[in-house]
Formats: structure tokens, sequence, C-alpha cells
């Protein structure tokens, strides 16, 4: 157990835990350790003594002999302040430290720095106290058998500790690569991803569920047309673990547009019965999909009902599985141990909270107890940063899709757009649908695309069957509504990012892609060829040889292209929308590092 001067020495610091501390490494190192011979262009500490001092106008000029070459060596100070004058008189020695350039015939030293202790090499480190304090606790508390006590392997633990303090071979590695060796870099890593686990594991508050389900997904399953894919047979089993246990389960389960989420969904209803369950979807289409689906797919003993502002359906009191907008919240709803939430990023934290209480009021006897909360996210995130999560929800991937959508996608400018009208014709002719997604502008904003508004006529002009629909539409619900059941072209801003499934819809052009994230494209690129339908999505852009676009082009796969997303964020390319996680790692990165936070989170978890 750490002593009480241990947390306050790192609080002193400002680091909340050890291995906080131990990653934040010296920025550089002072070395000033006597040089046991000169050469050029080098930093050297020397001993040097003051043979002759001369002033001229801005500037002080002494020549010095030094026990490490014969010829003197001349040091020259610009701008020299009083003491200058009082350190630099002939007859004195000082330890100097600086660079030693060639000068004519003579060696010179400019503007050196008076050493006061000589053999030693010291860290400097980026701190809110003193160097010297900061040091000092830093010695005292980064030591191998420390960080071993916060969960470091021996080896890891020595390799951090020495950059904190260098030896003499480490130090010209470190010089020479210009940084710390790759063993190093991963054991910083492997601490990084400790220390977020234990932190993040400490915070994590695990209730015991109001009632355990222990039903079989079976009747559901067998019931299927087709096999479940490996990857939903995985989610499904952990529901059924999480379901089954004493403690709410806390899970959310990602996968990509068309991995077949429903299905793990329903399966869990079935898990859930002869108990309740609710579902909660942010639109109306959606909710009302997700009932005719559940009616469809679940065995008939369990009852469905829908809520939504326009329309209800079923008994919701009776019913097993509840399915329905935000306007469960404004219902009485009936006691229910299981609630999920689909494309959950939709909702608030609030909403979800509200949710969970409305289904557990009647709970008085046993008010810690809370319902199991599985959430959907059609969001793909890095693998990485899926098990950085993990350390307060439990996570599932859903990677694979039930079939390989057959999407081309091509990137084209106005050169391209010829042809491009007549790819509409033929689809539109042939009783498919097409979507054209404009930007979202601000009024005062030229960027060199039309809007959906300059649009319209355009498109109204050539073709029949043009519905439109923008962002702050009210009648936006009902305008898919007719577009899915009797449109051609459907002209939208970024709006319909919700998967509702318009299953004649071929192919999809998105102006000015270059200006959207690739989170945003993929979610667009997602909506075609939802049921096997060959599909095509246009990159419109005045900028064809944009990389970003060219890779998205490339792939498919919404984890690829998560990481994707990461590695040009990084490299700085400017994209519009928020960083899905706020938190910045000094080491870490979510688009590589599986291996090293793997490993961490099993030490974490003491496995
Ligand atoms: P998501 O909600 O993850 O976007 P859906 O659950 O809507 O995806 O599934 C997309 C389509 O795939 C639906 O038509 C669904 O019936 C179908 N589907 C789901 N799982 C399978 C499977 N294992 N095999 C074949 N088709 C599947
Ligand atoms: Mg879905």
């Amino acid at each position: 157990m750490p002593s009480e001067s241990f947390d306050q020495k790192l609080k002193k610091a400002g680091f909340s835990s050890l291995l906080e501390m131990a990653i934040h490494l010296p920025i550089s190192y002072l070395d000033t350790r006597l040089s046991s011979e000169l050469s050029i262009g080098e930093a050297h500490t020397i001993e040097a003594e003051i043979v002759q001092v001369s002033r001229l106008p801005k500037r002080l000029v002494a020549t010095a002999r030094t026990p490490l070459c014969d010829r003197p060596i001349e040091i020259t100070i610009f701008h020299p302040k009083p003491y200058h004058g009082a350190l630099f008189k002939p007859g004195m020695r000082h330890f100097l430290q600086g660079k030693i350039d060639r000068y004519g015939s003579k060696l010179q030293l400019v503007n050196p720095k008076k050493i006061s202790k000589t053999g030693e090499i010291v860290p400097q480190y980026r701190c809110k106290l003193r160097q010297d304090v900061h040091r000092r606790i830093v010695e005292s508390l980064v030591t191998v058998a420390n960080l071993v006590g916060e969960g470091l392997d021996e080896e890891r633990a020595a390799l951090i500790v020495r950059a904190h303090r260098p030896d003499d071979t480490w130090l010209k590695l470190y010089r020479r690569h210009g940084g710390v060796g790759p063993k190093t870099v991963e054991a910083l890593k492997f601490a990084e991803a400790l220390d977020h686990f234990k932190r993040l594991g400490g915070k994590r508050v695990r209730f015991p569920a109001t009632a355990r389900l222990d039903g079989s997904a079976e009747p559901f399953v067998k019931r299927l047309p087709f096999e479940l894919t490996d990857d939903q047979k995985r989610a499904i089993e952990a529901i059924r673990a999480d379901l089954s246990g004493e403690t709410a389960a806390r899970r959310m389960i990602v996968g990509d547009v068309g991995s077949g989420k429903t299905m793990v969904i329903l399966a869990a209803a079935t898990m859930a019965y002869p108990h309740k369950a609710v579902l909660m979807a942010p639109t109306s289409i959606l909710a009302r999909q997700l009932y005719e689906e559940a009616k469809k797919w679940l065995p008939d003993f369990v009852d469905v009902a829908l809520v939504t502002q326009s329309r209800e359906a079923g008994e919701m009191q009776t019913a097993h599985l509840i399915v329905g907008t935000h306007a469960l919240l404004y219902r009485d709803l009936p006691e229910a141990p299981l609630i999920m939430v689909d494309e959950q990023h939709r909702f608030g934290t609030e909403q979800r909270k509200m949710l969970e209480r409305l289904v557990s009021k009647n709970r008085p006897s046993s008010k810690k107890a809370k319902p199991h909360f599985l959430q959907f996210s059609a969001t793909p995130i890095p693998r990485t940063q899926a098990m950085m999560e993990s350390a307060l929800i439990d996570v599932t991937l859903i990677e694979s899709t039930p079939f390989v959508k057959d999407i081309s996608t091509h990137i084209v400018d106005k050169s391209g757009f010829t042809a491009l009208l007549g790819h509409i014709r033929t689809e539109t002719e042939a009783g498919r649908q097409v979507l054209v997604v404009y930007p979202l502008v601000e009024e005062s904003e030229h960027i060199g695309y039309r809007s959906i508004e300059e649009s319209e006529a355009f498109w109204k002009a050539r073709f029949d069957g043009v519905h439109v629909t923008h962002g702050r539409d009210k009648n936006k619900d009902d305008v898919l509504q007719a577009f899915a059941e009797k449109g051609k072209i459907l002209l939208a801003t970024t709006v319909i990012e919700v998967g509702i499934s318009l299953p004649k819809l071929s192919t999809i052009v998105i102006v000015g892609a270059e200006r959207m994230g690739l989170a945003t494209l993929h979610q667009l690129r997602g909506r075609v060829s939802r049921t096997g339908l060959k599909g095509y999505c246009f990159l419109f852009t005045h900028d064809v040889k944009n990389e970003r676009l060219q890779s998205f082009a490339k792939t498919a796969n919404g984890f690829e292209i998560a990481r994707l997303d990461l590695k040009f964020r990084k490299s700085g390319d400017l994209l519009r929308g928020k960083m899905q996680s706020g938190k910045e790692f000094v080491w870490l990165d979510m688009g590589e590092d599986e291996k090293i936070v793997e490993a961490a989170k099993r030490r974490a978890d003491g496995r």
C-alpha cells in the first residue's frame, strides 16, 4: 500500500498515478560529465582556466586553457551581463558547457553555460514544479520496485526507469536515434494502457441485475431461414452470459450497417422471455422496421408492441418486447429487466438513463438493482479503441457482414458528370433508386458546389419521382417513407444517417465528398445495396486526387475505415466533426497498438 507521502508527492508533481508519472519522460538530458576529448560541432562540458580577457563593444572574449587540448580556446559571450565580467577573470577556473566550433585556426565556445556540479546526466522535465524538485520526486517514486508494485513486469519497469536515469550507453543511443528505442516505447505504451485500465476499472460500478434472465435463444435461432454469422453467434453468446448473471449487463455491440445487429437484438429479447424487454430506436421509421422484423422473426409466444408518437400497436402492458422511439420515455412503462437501445449514438446519456429509471421505478425494495442494458452502435471504432473503452463497458464487435455487399466506389468530378447522369437514368428506369447527398452549407459559405436548393430544379426538370428532404425538415420521416415506396431520386443533406432500409436503393452520389469524414461517408455508402443489389457509390469532388477519398474507395470494411480515419486525422488532414474519443494518449496509438492494449488489459484483469 503506498504511503501517504507517496500520494502527496505524486499530486504535488501534478500526476494522479505512478504510471502516469512514469510515462512522462524527460524532454531532454543535460549531460554535465566532463568530456575526455573534443570534437568539433559537438556539445561538451570542459574545465577551463581563463588566461586573458578582452572587452569589446557588445562582446566579451576570453582566452582559456583546457586540459583536453594544447590549443587555447576562445570563449565569446555576446551581450555580456555584469556577472560575466566577474566570472571571466584571468586565473579563474570554471566548468563550462557548450558546443565547440572552429573559428579560423582557433577553437571557439560561444555563450557557454557555467556548470556548478559535473559528472551527471540530468533529466530535464516539462513540469510545473522546479526542475530539481520534480526530479527528486521522480527519483524517489519511479523505481523498478514501485513500478512492479503497480503491475508492470520487471523488464518493462527497468526500461522505463532507465529513460529517467540514463547511463552513458543509453544516452548515446538516445542521441543517435533522436529518441527512446522501440523496446522502451513498447514499455511506455503498455504502462499507459495499464494505467488507463486500472483507473477506469476502479471507476466501473457494477450493479446487481433486477432479474436473472436465463432463457434460451434457440426457439428464435432455429426458425431463421439463414445461419447466423460467427460474429452474431459470438455476440449472442456474450449477451447470454451477461443476462444469466447476477450483475446488470452493460454492453455495447458495435457492428457495421448491415452486419445483422437486429438478429442479435431479437435473440436477446427471446432470452429475456418471459420477462420483458424494451427496445428504443431513434426514429419512428426505425422503430417500425424493428417492430415488423420482431413480429416476423420472433417465436409466436413472444408478444411485441410498438410505441411511437403517431402510432401504437400491440398491448404494451402485456407485451414481452416493447419497441419504440423516445416516445417511450413519456409512457407508463411496465417493469422490464432488459433495455436495449439501437443506434445508441443518436441518444443522449440522459435519455438512456431516463429509460433505465422508467423500467425499474416500481422496485423500491432493491433500489440498487438495475436492468440489463445493451447498446447497439453502427459506428465502427478501431479494435484498440474498443478495448480501451471496455474498461468501463463491455464491448462486442461484429466485424463481418452476412453477405458481402457488391458496391463499386468511384471518384468523379465535373468531367464525369454526364456519364453519371446516364448511370442514374439506367438505374431509375430499371426500377432502382438513387440518393444524392448534398453538403450542409451555411448561407455565407462558398464551397464550389451547388446546394440542394440550387439543384432541386435541375433534377426535377430531368427526372420524375424526385423527392427532397433537408436536415431541418419536420416531415423528413414522411418524405423518406414516400420515397421508399414510390420515389426514384432522393435529394438530401447528410441527415439521413440513420439506418432506414431502402431495399431498391442501388446508387448514392455524395456531393463535395472530400468535405466529409470517412465515418460519415461510410455510413452513407452503407445505405445502398442493403439486400444484395449491385451498388454504386459516386464521390463527387473537385479534388479527385484526394488521398483520403482514394483509400476510402478501396475498402468497404467499417473497422478498416475507422482505422484510416484515425490515420488521416493524425496526419493533420482537416476534418469537420468531432473526435470519437476526446481522450489523448501520450504514447498509445489507437490505430496500431492492439496487441499491447490487449496484453495490458489482461494484466489489469489479473489474468
Ligand atoms: P444492422 O442493423 O446491423 O445494420 P440488420 O440487422 O438490419 O443490420 O441486417 C441487415 C440485413 O441482413 C437484414 O435484411 C437481415 O435480415 C439480414 N441478415 C441478418 N443476419 C443475417 C445472416 N446471418 N444471414 C443472412 N442475412 C442476414
Ligand atoms: Mg440496425
